[in-house]
């Protein structure tokens, strides 16, 4: 048995998987950011478009804090 026999022994198409693009039309980048929510599928984007970048929502809330600040 060598090294060769066992990757033949991987399942077809279980790389289909790994295969995902950015979910932004036009966008030719590697999807490599998922976010799922509930039963919907995965979706994939690049950094540049992921939509649930934990900077961004810092500054989200930074805004809100800012909006409350103008309200007192
Ligand atoms: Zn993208």
């Amino acid at each position: 048995m060598s090294l060769d026999t066992v990757s033949r022994s991987r399942q077809p198409g279980e790389s289909v998987l790994e295969n995902h693009w950015c979910s932004i039309q036009g966008c030719e980048k590697w999807g490599g950011f998922g976010f799922a929510k509930g039963r919907e599928p995965t979706r994939w984007w690049c950094w540049e478009h992921y939509p649930h970048k934990p900077n961004q929502a810092r500054s989200d809330a930074a805004e809100i804090a800012e909006a409350f600040k103008n309200l007192a």
